[in-house]
């Protein structure tokens, strides 16, 4: 109708009955207009990767959160979740990570909270802690500085499904990883420390660290194979600290 130049309904279905009187006007919701909608490339520019407020942030070893103390303000339990009793993320993080658990377990699969928020204090003690007992250079492959950690956001957990695999390699071979793999993008989750890109992230493979970028990023880089933020975002590898 749209093609006529905008004639109303009516003017047009009393045309069509003149031209035709037997036929019966056809509805307009049921004409078959063909409705063609251009594929869009994927903008980039959407949410900021500087701001720490914003859902696609990237923090790494080049890329501190700026404020280094910086704090979210929508902070959500997510006490509903197993394993998530004591434990927090952004309000948008957390409703998302309940809509997965629930979708894994409908699906057999079990997912529950390890980690998620640690304000830039109880990262620093972290850090520390491991730094006595592990030194700087293995330290520095295993836990983020404070000011450097996904954690910080609220934007980033930790799952496990068993305590076999708990943190641990192994974590890997389970059908929770499996699933997560498959899934995960849907509910606008990433595996942020996907294994072989140490160089690029500064992290060794961690299958349970999950970071959420929102479902549009998520299914984006899925769709692109894009195996990590900095490289779909075009931005410098992070391989150490700069200083
Ligand atoms: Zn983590």
């Amino acid at each position: 109708l749209l093609v006529d130049g905008g004639l109303p309904t009516k003017r047009v279905a009393s045309v069509e009955k003149s031209v035709a009187p037997s036929a019966p006007p056809m509805p307009a919701m049921l004409s078959p207009v063909p409705t063609v909608v251009p594929e869009l490339p994927f903008n980039k520019l959407v949410h900021s990767t500087d701001d720490p407020d914003s859902v696609w942030v990237v923090v790494n070893k080049a890329r501190p959160l700026k404020p280094g103390d910086f704090a979210p303000d929508d902070l959500t339990s997510l006490g509903d979740i197993p394993g998530g009793q004591g434990h927090e993320m952004r309000a948008e993080a957390a409703a998302a990570l309940l809509a997965l658990v629930e979708h894994a377990e409908r699906d057999g699969v079990a997912v529950k909270v390890s980690s998620a928020y640690r304000p830039s204090g109880q990262q620093a003690n972290l850090y520390r802690a491991s730094l006595d007992t592990q030194g700087r250079a293995i330290t520095d492959t295993l836990i983020a500085r404070p000011s450097h950690s996904e954690h910080q956001t609220g934007l980033a957990v930790d799952v496990f499904d068993t305590d076999r695999c708990r943190l641990k390699r192994c974590f890997e071979e389970s059908d929770a990883y499996a699933w997560l793999v498959e899934n995960a993008a849907v509910h606008g989750y990433i595996v942020r420390y996907r294994d072989g890109h140490q160089d690029v992230t500064g992290f060794r493979f961690e299958p349970w660290h999950l970071r959420f970028v929102g479902p549009e990023l998520a299914q984006e880089m899925a769709q692109a194979d894009a195996a990590t933020l900095e490289e779909f975002f075009g931005l410098p590898s992070a391989p150490t600290y700069l200083d």
